[in-house]
C-alpha cells in the first residue's frame, strides 16, 4: 500500500504553535522532507524528536520530488515541512505536493501557523475578502508597477517583506495607492519582539523612520483594499433612492428621480417590464 504525504505546519516563532497533531505525524513518518534540514534539526531536538531528513527546496525540488513519490508509492509516509509555518505559502512543495497528487498518493494537510493569516485575524482590516500576494519584487520598478497594478483591488491585499526592503517597500506602497490608505504593519509575529502597528502607510513610514528597531525582523504588511469605484456607490445610493421612492410614485418618475440623486444610470435603477441589473 502507498504511503501517505502529510504537509505540516511548523512556528512562524513560537514553539508552542507546533500542535500535538503535528508532533505526532513527525514522530511518526518515515522521511521528513525539509526546506534546510539543519533548521528542521534544531527543531526537532527541541521536541526531542529525531528523524532521518532530506532537503527539497527551491533549487532540487523537482529531482527530489521524483525521489520521494518513489518512496510514497513503496509505502513510506512522508512528512513536508518549511523552515516556518505552512509549507508552499512563499515556500517550497507545490511541485512535490502536485507529483504526489498526480501519482495517486494521498496528500493531508497539518494546519497551523501562518504569517499571513495570523497577521490578518489581528489586524482589524476587512478579512472577507483578500489577496495574498507574497513577497514583492526586489527591484524598485518592478515593485512599483506590481503595487500600481493593485491601486483600485477592492479587496484587502497581504504582503511580505523582509528588514532590508520593508521601508522601500512602505514608501512605494504609499506613492501608488495614496499616503492615506489604512495599512497594518505586523513585525515579529509570537516573538518576543511582536508589534502591530496601524495607521495610514505615511503614519507607518514615519514610526519606522523614528525607531530603527521597527524596522528589524519579519514583516506582514496589509493594506486596506480600494474604496468600491464611484459608480459603484452611485449605483447602490441609486438602488436604494429608487426602493424608497417607488412607494410613492410610478416606478419609472421614481427611477428618474433616484437617477438625479444618485448619478447612477437610470436604466440600471429600473428597466420596464424587467428589474435592473
Ligand atoms: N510559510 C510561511 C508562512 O506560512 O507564513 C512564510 C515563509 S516566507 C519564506 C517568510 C516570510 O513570512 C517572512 O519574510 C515574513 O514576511 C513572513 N513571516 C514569517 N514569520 C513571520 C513572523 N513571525 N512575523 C511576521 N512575519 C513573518
Amino acid at each position: 500500500m502507498a504511503g501517505r504525504l502529510h504537509v505540516v505546519a511548523t512556528p512562524i516563532g513560537n514553539l508552542g504553535d507546533l500542535s500535538p497533531r503535528a508532533q505526532e505525524t513527525l514522530r511518526s513518518v518515515d522521511v521528513i522532507a525539509a526546506e534546510d534540514t539543519r533548521h528542521t534539526q534544531q527543531l526537532l531536538a527541541a521536541f526531542g524528536m529525531r528523524a532521518t531528513l532530506v532537503s527539497l527546496h527551491d533549487h532540487n525540488e523537482a529531482a527530489q520530488s521524483a525521489q520521494l513519490v518513489g518512496r510514497l508509492l513503496a509505502g513510506e509516509d512522508v512528512a513536508l515541512v518549511s523552515d516556518a509555518g505552512t509549507p508552499l505559502i512563499s515556500d517550497p512543495g507545490f511541485r512535490l505536493v502536485r507529483a504526489a497528487r498526480e501519482a495517486g498518493i494521498q496528500v493531508t494537510p497539518v494546519p497551523g501557523a501562518c504569517a499571513a493569516i495570523a497577521a490578518l485575524s489581528a489586524a482589524g482590516i476587512a478579512s472577507d475578502r483578500f489577496v495574498f500576494e507574497g513577497f514583492l519584487p526586489n527591484k524598485s520598478a518592478a515593485r512599483r508597477e506590481r503595487l500600481q497594478a493593485l491601486a483600485s483591488e477592492p479587496r484587502t491585499l497581504i504582503f511580505y517583506e523582509s528588514s532590508h526592503r520593508i521601508a522601500d517597500a512602505l514608501s512605494d506602497a504609499a506613492g501608488a495607492f495614496g499616503p492615506e490608505r489604512h495599512a497594518v504593519l505586523a513585525r515579529e509575529l509570537t516573538k518576543r519582539f511582536e508589534t502591530i502597528l496601524d495607521g495610514s502607510l505615511t503614519s507607518l513610514i514615519d514610526r519606522l523612520a523614528s525607531d530603527a528597531d521597527q524596522q528589524r525582523g519579519e514583516f506582514v504588511l496589509i493594506v486596506e483594499g480600494a474604496p468600491e469605484a464611484d459608480g459603484d456607490v452611485a449605483l447602490v445610493l441609486g438602488r436604494r433612492a429608487f426602493a424608497l421612492l417607488r412607494e410613492h410614485m410610478p416606478p419609472s418618475q421614481a427611477a428618474r428621480l433616484a437617477a438625479e440623486i444618485s448619478g447612477a444610470p437610470r436604466k440600471r435603477l429600473y428597466v420596464v417590464g424587467g428589474d435592473a441589473d
